[in-house]
């Protein structure tokens, strides 16, 4: 897509620090790391959110998440993807994060609001996707 600012980088339009390239799949260095070693990776085929990418195109993906959190050492480290701007995306061209978390205060910081439910409701809810999945 034109206008797509990891598609300019796929393209070589745009710089960046590539950890991995495939023909489906490129990892690179993130820009405004949360910290050490957060890297990005991509998938070549252009779609804003996950259901938007073929099941082939996202075979890799979490492989190459795998090689680069092992290439950077971290022992703690999360995995993030975000489809949607209340979901926190920014680019609109599906990415897996790879954020080490060497302590407390650096990488992903996660507010958990869980909520208590009840076993009917969960039953209820479950009856209405499963057929779907
Ligand atoms: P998200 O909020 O999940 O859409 O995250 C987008 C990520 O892309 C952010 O962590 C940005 O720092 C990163 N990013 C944006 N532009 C570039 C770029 N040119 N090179 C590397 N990372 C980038
Ligand atoms: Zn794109």
């Amino acid at each position: 897509m034109a206008a797509c600012i990891f598609c300019k980088i796929i393209k070589g339009e745009i710089p960046c620090f590539k950890l991995f390239e495939s023909d489906k799949t490129l990892a690179f260095l993130d820009i405004n790391p949360l910290s050490k070693g957060h890297a990005l990776v991509i998938p070549k085929f252009h779609g804003a959110t996950l259901t938007d990418i073929p099941d082939e195109h996202l075979s890799e993906l979490l492989p190459v998440a795998k090689k680069l959190a092992t290439a950077t050492g971290a022992v703690n480290f999360n995995i993030l993807q975000n489809n949607g701007r209340i979901a926190h995306q920014i680019v609109d061209h599906v990415h897996f994060h790879m954020i080490p978390k060497p302590n407390e205060q650096e990488g992903l910081g996660i507010s958990w609001p869980q909520k208590e439910t009840d076993m009917e409701a969960l039953k209820a809810l479950f009856e209405e996707i499963k057929p779907k999945v």
